[in-house]
Formats: C-alpha cells, structure tokens, sequence
C-alpha cells in the first residue's frame, strides 16, 4: 500500500515547528508495513490543500493528514477534505459529550467555534482524542482513503497508536513488515563507502540499503521487507555479512543511538581497563565526551587540559627545551603528553592531542594538522598525524572521534 503524509501548518512552513508529525507517522507505517513515498508540507490554505489532494488522489492509497483540526477560523483541515471527497461534516455524539464535560469541569463557557472540534465527515470512522478535543476521523471512499489527525504530537501519537493503527491493520490487512538494521562506521567518508558497495547498492532489492552521513560518521541502514522476523534477520545477516567483508574494518557498532564514545567506554569497562587525557586543542572536549556516558567514572578518573607550552611543561613536566626544537604541534609533543599523563593518572591509557584548529596557522602548520598520542600500559606509546579539514570546531571534533577511534582499536 502506498501512502503519503500531508502535514498542514504555516508554522511549519515558517520553521517555527519541526514536522516531527511526519517523522513519527512514517517510522510507524513502515513498522506496519505500508510505505510511505511522500512528505508534503502545506499552509493554512484551503485553495493549497485542495490543490494537493488533487495530486495525492493520482498517486497514493492512503493520505494521512495531520494538523488543522483545532476550534480556530485557520483550522481548515476537515473542511477542505469534506468539500473535496463531497460529504459534509457532522458532529460526533461522543465527542460532544466529552466536549461538554471539558469545559463544566473547567467551569468555563464553551464558544461556540469550539463545536468545530468534534465535527467529522458524514461516513467516516471517528477516532477519539484521549489528550485533546480534536476528533480525528478515518474516511474510505471508492478513491482513496484518509485518515486525519490532530497536529500536537501529544494527540497526534496516542490517537495513531490506540485508535487508527487497529483501525488500519484490520482494514488494510499487510503481510509483509520492515525489519532494519542500523551499522555505524567512522573512519570512512560517505562516498567512498557508497563506492565500495556500490554494486550492492546498485542490485538491491529486498533488503535496501541507505548511507545516511552524519559529521565524522557513516550510517547504514539495511531493511528487509518479510513476512516474519526470522526471514528477516536471516536476510539481514547475508547483507551484513557482504558489507562487512568490504568495509568492516570501518563498523563500529549498530543502532541509531549507541555513539562511538558509547563503544568506546562500554569496551573499556568489560575489560576493566581506565583512560585518561592530556588536550591541547581540543581543550577538554575529549574528556567531556567521555563525560557524556552515564556511569563512565568506572573508567575515567580525570585528565588534563593543557593548552600552552607552559601548561604542557608545569600540568604534565614536559621538558620544555622541546618547544624550541620541534614546537607544540608535533609528534614528540603529543608522544609526551600521553606518557606524561598515562603516568600521572595512573590509567591503562592516555590519549592525547595536538595540533591546529584554525583559523590561523601555528608554529609554521597548517589548519587541521593534528596529532593524537595513545599511551597504554606496557606498550609502545602510537602517535597519528591527522590532517582534518573545515572549521574550527569540525577540526576539534573530528579530534575527538579519531582519539576514540584509536582507542577503540
Ligand atoms: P489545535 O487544537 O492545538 O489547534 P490542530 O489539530 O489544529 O490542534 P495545529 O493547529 O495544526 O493542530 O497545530 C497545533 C500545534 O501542534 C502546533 O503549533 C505545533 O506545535 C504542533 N504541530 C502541528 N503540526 C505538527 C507537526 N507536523 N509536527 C510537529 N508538531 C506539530
Ligand atoms: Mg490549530
């Protein structure tokens, strides 16, 4: 079944509200196995809305429409679907029974355009609001089918879940589902990880797979589409499968949510294993991304911020005859600092950073030369020289992921 979703705002088209209704609706059909193929944005205008319809009538089985069921004159929603499918709006007993125990209950005066909420088209279901006033309202014709929904996502999400989802799996019955998956890769840049599976990507089907970048990392989602769950993970483990074998030596994790540092503490806890830090340009922001995971003083008892030579030579007792030879941003200073650190703190590893973060040049380097010391215990100190690219920040955070990425390796 093909559906799309029309969310109906001039707030939204003003980007003073972000269509999160649309976000949660199309993760919810998936999940019930009807795709979703269009997103569309109106105002508070009938003639737009009218227009649109016309179009969605062309293309999709099921229109849902969210927003613009309120008391208000710009709440046009029901009435421009009521003139367009040709029935017209009654009002729901129901609604009009809890409309009246709303305000008695408030001992406030009901105004009359509030009767407006509890209209719905002549023929349709009517979906009550548990949150709200707003009836929301399924309506099946020999063209198509819509189904309305209040624009807070208060009302909208509770309506969907409890009212209109039974409603839709019984009346448009699906056997097949989405299942996905979601790999995590850093270290690799988009296009070359769409190159490297561009065969794969180029042949699929059934799963599908999508890059989704995000700032130093590469997602993949991989989504089956079956009729159970064991089909799925099984169609989803050969795809997986194929990609690690190309670009596997880049995945770090799975899910939406788990970040590298996630990884990164999660791996340093089970094996009981303690960090530290030693920043120069990053500043502490290494140490405060650790900070971020709940639970992480198990393996984190502190570190350093040592952003001049002299706090390099008094925080860390690095000889700072050094800074005449070879400067700041260099492979000896951050081969230092990490030793340095590793032994004050007392941890299993130390990682720590150097370089330029811009604007300007340092010590005769360039922007985005960084260098990343990683100390550990009974092992040979590894430094990398990095150069990273863009501004300011994106240099000190693409830092910071790599600091992660080594240690995590
Ligand atoms: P109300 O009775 O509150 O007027 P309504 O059904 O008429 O409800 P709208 O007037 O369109 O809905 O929107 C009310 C509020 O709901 C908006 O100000 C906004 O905060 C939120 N909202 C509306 N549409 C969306 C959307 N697509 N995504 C997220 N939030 C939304
Ligand atoms: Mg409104």
């Amino acid at each position: 079944m093909r559906a799309e979703i029309i969310a109906v705002g001039t707030e939204l088209l003003l980007g003073q509200v972000v269509n999160t209704n649309a976000t949660f609706l199309s993760e919810k059909l998936a999940d019930m196995g009807i795709e979703v193929y269009f997103h569309t944005v109106v105002g508070d205008n009938p003639k737009r809305l009218e227009e649109l319809l016309q179009l969605t009538d062309t293309r999709s089985e099921l229109i849902v429409l969210c927003g613009g069921l309120g008391p208000t004159d710009d709440d046009l929603t029901k009435n421009v679907l009521a003139d367009h499918v040709g029935v017209p709006l009654v009002q729901n007993q129901e609604g009009l029974v809890a409309l009246k125990a709303f305000f008695e209950q408030r001992q406030s005066t009901m105004t009359p355009n509030n009767l407006r909420q509890i209209e719905t088209l002549q023929g349709g279901l009517p979906l009550p609001n548990r949150t709200g006033l707003a009836i929301g309202c399924l309506y099946k014709n020999e063209k198509n089918n819509y189904l309305l929904l209040p624009g807070p996502p208060s009302e909208l999400k509770p309506m969907f879940l409890e009212q209109a989802r039974p409603l839709l799996e019984k009346e448009f019955p699906t056997t097949e589902r989405l299942t996905s998956r979601v790999l995590r890769f850093f270290g690799i840049g988009e296009s070359r990880l769409v190159t490297e599976l561009a065969e794969m990507i180029e042949q699929q089907s059934n799963p599908t797979i999508a890059p989704y970048a995000k700032p130093n990392e590469v997602t993949l989602r991989i989504t089956a589409k079956t009729e159970d769950e064991i089909s799925a993970n099984a169609l989803l483990d050969q795809t997986e499968a194929e990609i690690m074998a190309k670009v596997g030596e880049f995945f770090y994790g799975y899910g939406e949510e788990n970040s590298l540092v996630e990884v990164v503490v999660s791996l340093l806890k089970e094996n009981q294993l303690s960090i530290t830090a030693a920043e120069s340009l990053t500043a502490g922001e290494f140490q405060a991304t650790l900070g971020r995971v709940p639970g992480v003083s198990e393996v984190f008892p502190g570190g350093f911020v040592t952003y001049s030579a002299a706090t390099k030579a008094n925080f860390l007792g690095i000889d700072s005859t050094l800074f005449d030879h070879v400067g700041v941003v260099s492979e000896e200073c951050a081969k230092l600092m990490a030793e340095a650190a590793l032994q004050r703190a007392e941890t299993d590893y130390a990682v720590s950073f150097t370089g330029v973060a811009g604007p300007d040049k340092l010590e005769d380097k360039a922007k985005g030369t960084v260098y990343i010391g990683l100390a550990q215990k009974g092992k040979a100190t590894i430094v990398t020289e990095n150069h990273f690219t863009r501004d300011r920040s994106y240099i000190r955070h693409s830092a910071v992921m790599k600091g992660l990425d080594m240690v995590r390796r």
